[in-house]
């Protein structure tokens, strides 16, 4: 019988990474079966524990269940742990052992595949739910300069920020005060605000010759704040369909231990994202 695999969240049903997952293990040939499972926050751990039941190994996490996963797990990678989110599982003899890929998929799509140098950009990050925490210990670890976290609630930044432990480094403010700010360099909008909502728009002032702009979104869900960087004049507008690529293939390399080739998938995607978008 083939491994069991799946991706827990919800809404799921638009997730690409069961088609992802099924590309790497035809180019590794791996024999695996990894579907998308539909769970909120009330009943994410009776169907993961259904699932392992069934004989599930490894599992993505994704909104809004990062934090709950990280909980419900019986040991932690340093990259969990630190942040108290995790966005994939691998099933162990004791339980589940939780990691986060997020921040490394994110830096190796701006370093690798944008060739960005990240190290000393002043730093914009809107959001501090699951996503942001995941990004923002290796956006540190990659050398940025100061990081500054605006959110809509406050609180989550202000946590955000005292969980990173960079008091002269790692600022947060509130996001009505943002045009206070000043220039950055690099500006990521880690919102899921295009999901039913709309992120208030955003002053011009942020913008400077070497902006780039990063939404951790991609497809639809992308295009406001793409378009916002490009009326801006942001040098480089970057969605979330490579991160999204980066960070399976180092879940797949937890689960399988190969790291897959990325960039034939991520180009596969590409078109079909495209294709979605222009789709009625
Ligand atoms: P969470 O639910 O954990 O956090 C959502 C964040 O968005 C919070 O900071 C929330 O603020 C903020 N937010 C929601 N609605 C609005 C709004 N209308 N205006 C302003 N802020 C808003 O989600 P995640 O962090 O897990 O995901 C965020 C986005 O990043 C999603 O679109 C997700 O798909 C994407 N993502 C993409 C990845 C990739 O691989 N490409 C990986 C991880 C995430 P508040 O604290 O006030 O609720």
């Amino acid at each position: 019988m083939s491994q069991q695999f799946a991706v827990f969240g919800t809404p799921i049903s638009h997730s690409l990474s069961p088609q992802i997952h099924a590309a790497f293990a035809g180019q590794a040939g791996i024999d695996l079966h990894y579907v998308a499972i539909e769970a909120g926050p009330a009943d994410f751990a009776a169907t993961l524990q259904a699932f392992a039941d069934a004989g599930g190994v490894g599992a993505n996490v994704t909104l809004p269940l990062k934090q709950l996963a990280a909980e419900l797990a019986s040991s932690l990678d340093d990259r969990a742990k630190c942040m108290g989110v995790a966005n994939t599982l691998v099933r162990k003899a004791g339980g589940w052992h939780a990691d986060n890929t997020d921040g490394i998929g994110l830096v190796r799509d701006l370093t690798d595949r944008h060739r960005l140098d990240l190290r000393g950009r002043r730093t914009l990050l809107i959001g501090a739910g699951g996503g942001a925490r995941g990004i923002a210990p290796a956006l540190l670890d990659a050398g940025i300069g100061a990081l500054f976290i605006v959110n809509r609630t406050p609180e989550h930044a202000d946590t955000l920020a005292d969980l990173l432990g960079q008091p002269g480094r790692v600022h947060s403010r509130y996001l009505g005060d943002v045009e206070a700010l000043g220039e950055f360099e690099l500006i990521i909008n880690a919102t899921s605000a295009n999901r039913g909502g709309t992120l208030a728009p955003l002053p011009r002032s942020l913008v400077g010759r070497r902006s780039v702009a990063v939404d951790l979104s991609y497809g639809e869900a992308a295009i406001p704040f793409m378009a916002w960087a490009r009326a801006t004049g942001c040098h480089d507008a970057i969605d979330g369909l490579g991160m999204l690529v980066e960070q399976a293939a180092e879940s797949f390399k937890l689960w399988h231990g190969v790291r897959p080739d990325t960039n034939a998938v991520f180009a596969a995607l590409s078109g079909h994202a495209a294709a979605l978008v222009t789709a009625d």
